[in-house]
């Protein structure tokens, strides 16, 4: 490797480009391989051959709290004002469909028990939790009143267990209760998916926005450039291109593969993704649809909604399959298991990872974490910021 180069960056996701970024910011000289073809990592975007601009690796909506992230990646974005809505459609049980908003509301109460019944079910609830509040699906069914317990196992059936068995491979109880709680029932008739304070998609798309972050002068991108070939963490001190290399590494990959495998592979979920462009103006209405209840898939994307997109005559939607990671080639670990036995071999390769100074494992892989883009833009910056003020 060149000498001149103070850190090296493994992968250009979310979490290794915001830090090269605030690295080269800060004076230094980055070098940033990654191994696909294109920068992003799973939030990459791309036209399609219909010219829709569609999410190779799944929808992303952008939402945060954290104001200053917003405001660092707008350095690098106009945005579209997009509030993200989502319903479930399930069998309404008499040969047709049923769809209300999810996560399940007020709204969602009274397009499954009638308006009366489901207005006296809301103010049940309210009296119980409060207005505006939410109740994971998992303290919703360890209530102990009767209705409340019977509209809770509504609920667990008709939103959470088979759309989770879908994807999980394994019921709501038995995965981590982070998991469902990103979906909690919401005593409201705000039928957003999220409420968060920012919220938006980058306006010309992610792809653009890392391209414009990746341009500065002290980074050099290289694509299709698996670090693997060229970093070697198997000795005594860590190694890059056959020579010990002094300065930082933030490796954003994940931490199994960079040990090969040694105390055997961590658990994930891979998806398959199914697109296809129809020609017609739109499919759905939303940007994305639940089947919470039947079909093998989890959620159609319809991206024109997304984006904002006009196409007259034409949208492309995406079909989303979940199933247990393999490992063959060509899959993408997409999401960590997160359970005690799987953090605890986890921790067995954190632990291998600590023993060099200067190695630094970030992102949804390194960390076998469920990190959003805004906490993990987040976490760059401050492991940016604690770098360059060593
Ligand atoms: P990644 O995006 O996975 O980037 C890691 C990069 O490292 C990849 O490009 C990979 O190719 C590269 N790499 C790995 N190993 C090597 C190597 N040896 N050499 C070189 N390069 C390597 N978050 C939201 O906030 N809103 C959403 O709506 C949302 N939707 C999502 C939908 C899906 C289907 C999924 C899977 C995730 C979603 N997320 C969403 C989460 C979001 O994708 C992550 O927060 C974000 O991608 C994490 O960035 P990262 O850099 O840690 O990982
Ligand atoms: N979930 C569900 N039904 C839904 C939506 C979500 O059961 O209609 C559960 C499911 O277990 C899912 C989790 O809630 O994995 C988190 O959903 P979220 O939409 O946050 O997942 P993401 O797609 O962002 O990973």
């Amino acid at each position: 490797m060149d000498r001149n180069f103070d850190a090296l960056v493994v992968g250009a996701g979310f979490a290794g480009a915001v830090c090269a970024r605030a690295l080269a910011e800060g004076g230094k000289r980055v070098l940033l391989l990654e191994r696909r073809p294109h920068v992003g990592g799973n939030a990459y975007d791309r036209p399609d051959q219909a010219g829709i601009l569609i999410h190779q690796y799944g929808p992303h909506i952008f939402h945060t709290n954290n104001r200053e992230v917003f405001r660092w990646l707008s350095r690098f974005t106009p945005w579209r004002d997009y509030q993200h809505r989502v319903v479930a459609d399930i069998p309404d049980g008499k040969g047709g469909r049923l769809r209300y908003p999810v996560p399940f509301n007020l709204t969602s109460l009274e397009r499954a028990f009638g308006q009366q019944e489901g207005r006296r079910l809301g103010a049940k609830l309210m009296a119980a939790y409060g207005p505006e509040k939410k109740v994971t699906i998992l303290a919703l069914r360890q209530n102990q009143d009767q209705e409340i317990a019977a509209l809770a196992d509504y609920v667990y059936e008709h939103v959470f267990v088979h759309y989770t068995m879908k994807q999980w491979g394994q019921r709501p109880e038995d995965i981590d209760p982070n998991t469902t709680a990103r979906v909690p029932v919401f005593l409201s008739r705000d039928d957003r998916y999220f409420q968060d304070a920012c919220q938006g998609m980058p306006l010309e798309g992610y792809t653009p926005m890392f391209e414009r972050m990746l341009n500065h002068p002290n980074i050099t991108l290289e694509l299709g450039a698996d670090a693997l070939e060229r970093l070697d963490v198997s000795g005594p001190e860590l190694r890059v291109d056959g020579a010990p290399f002094p300065g930082t590494v933030i490796y954003t990959g994940q931490a199994d593969e960079l040990f090969r495998f040694q105390y055997g592979p961590l658990p994930y979920r891979t998806l398959d993704f199914a697109f296809e462009t129809l020609n017609r103006d739109d499919f759905q209405g939303y940007g994305t649809v639940n089947y919470t209840v039947d079909q093998d898939y989890t959620r159609i994307t319809e991206f024109k909604h997304l984006t904002g997109q006009v196409c007259p005559g034409k949208t492309t939607i995406m079909k989303e399959y979940s199933r247990a990671y393999t490992g063959a080639p060509g899959e993408i670990p997409y999401y960590a298991i997160i359970n005690p036995d799987n953090n605890a071999l986890y921790d067995q390769y954190a632990a291998l990872a600590a023993r060099f100074p200067n190695l630094q494992l970030l992102g949804r892989l390194a960390e076998y974490k469920y990190y959003n883009m805004d906490a993990i833009a987040g976490r760059a910056l401050e492991l940016a910021e604690t770098i360059l003020t060593k």
